[in-house]
């Protein structure tokens, strides 16, 4: 019997995407897998019912896929009583913010399989990169809503009744979406400027035409595996203060900065806030329960300062283009899938470097190294034969 991969409305409220779209479906059935769709799972991202059943997959009620699927697609973390042992979940799970949780599908003998601990820089991981999928859809995005509660044009416009000159946009945080976001600013017709602690980040952010920030109060703050290390109390102290005067310049602020496994930095304090002109937008990447880039920012909520500056906690910009973020998304699941699927079964070798990134519980036991390391030795499962 094959194997069969369901998919499922997500949970998580607010959340639009879906982990597989119709136009992955074949490649899935060339792996060797049965897809069932609970009905309405791609409803939100504008994926109907129709479109999967003529692709190839079996309707079916949301228990019946969540009882019956061996391997479950999704995009964010399940309840572990969600999903029952001997099935395998895979989504974007950050087991390094929950490893508790993941200690709970363990436990629960519940494989798990994350895409965030995909070692991106391995040319042959690139199609599975679904860290980088989303922050290009989240950077693209992050300027359109700064532009919706900007109230005045981006470029510079010179018409009969004048000259408006250019917004200034300032995005603090030049990986994967700050570039997106540089990007997009650019190709509205701002003037922009980037900033990041990683000194490769300025080169990029210069061949996009932006202008790179730099502060003379921190040096460069490079990690393992091109990402950031987390700055020290006194250098996040020094960078926010410098920063705030480049704040107070610009008119559209965007901050995308994070450091894997750890709150977002923040980088905007309340006194930058206070500086900024009214009519000023920031737009936070990093709003999420665990904080954000912003003084004074959450999740999904808009608010205004009491001098007159938007910020927006945006953390969930993926979600609201669904359509794009599920698409990727699901080519980044499916390419995956085909690396961990040898005639139709799941293989997993962890001396494979792709999938040991990637695989979280294994057998009732916690295998990802990085993730274990976070658990008291007493909250790991002991893996079964
Ligand atoms: P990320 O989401 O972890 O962080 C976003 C950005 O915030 C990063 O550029 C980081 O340097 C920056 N940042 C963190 N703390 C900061 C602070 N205190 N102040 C200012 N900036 C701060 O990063 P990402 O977008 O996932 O990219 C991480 C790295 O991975 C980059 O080097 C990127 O080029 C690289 N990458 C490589 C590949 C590939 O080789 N195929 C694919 C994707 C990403």
């Amino acid at each position: 019997m094959p194997l069969r991969l369901g998919v499922i409305k997500e949970p998580a409220e607010g959340e639009r995407r879906v982990a597989i779209t119709p136009d992955v479906l074949p490649r899935l059935a060339d792996a060797g897998l049965e897809v069932l769709v609970a009905t309405g799972a791609g409803a939100e991202a504008r994926f109907a019912d129709d479109d999967y059943a003529k692709a190839g997959a079996r309707l079916v009620s949301e228990p019946e896929a969540l009882a019956e699927a061996d391997i479950l697609a999704v995009v964010g973390r399940p309840a572990a009583e969600e999903v029952h042992g001997r099935q395998t979940v895979v989504g974007l799970l950050q087991p390094l913010l929950h490893p508790e949780a993941m200690a709970a599908f363990a436990a629960g003998g519940v494989d798990t399989v994350s895409l965030d601990g995909l070692p991106r820089t391995l040319p042959r991981a690139q199609a599975m990169d679904a860290l980088t999928s989303q922050a290009n859809v989240a950077g693209y995005k992050a300027v359109l809503v700064a532009t919706e509660h900007f109230r005045r044009y981006l470029p510079l416009l010179i018409t009969a009744a004048g000259t408006s000159k250019p917004a200034e946009v300032l995005v603090l945080g030049a990986g994967v979406a700050g570039l997106q976001a540089i990007g997009t600013a650019r190709r509205l017709g701002a003037v922009v400027r980037g900033y990041d602690v990683r000194p490769a980040a300025k080169g990029e952010v210069q061949s996009l035409g932006a202008q790179f920030v730099e502060l003379t109060a921190v040096g460069p703050a490079s990690g393992e595996g091109g990402y950031a290390r987390a700055l020290t109390p006194e250098e996040q102290a020094a960078q926010q203060e410098e920063l705030a005067g480049h704040i107070a310049r610009h008119d559209i602020v965007i901050t995308t900065a994070q450091v894997p496994g750890r709150r977002p930095p923040q980088l905007v304090t309340a006194a930058a806030v206070a500086a900024m002109r009214p009519g000023s937008v920031i737009v936070d990447m990093g709003a999420s329960d665990l904080g954000g880039n912003v003084a004074g920012s959450r999740p999904g909520q808009v608010m205004e300062t009491a001098n007159g500056v938007t910020i927006v906690g945006a953390g969930d910009l993926p979600s609201r283009l669904a359509t794009s973020a599920s698409a990727a998304y699901a080519r980044n699941v499916t390419a995956l899938l085909g690396h961990l699927l040898a005639d139709g079964r799941l293989v997993v070798d962890l001396d494979d470097e792709i999938t040991a990134g990637v695989v979280i519980t294994y057998r009732g036991a916690v295998v990802h190294p990085a993730t274990a390391a976070l658990l008291p030795a007493a909250a790991l499962p002991k893996e079964q034969p």
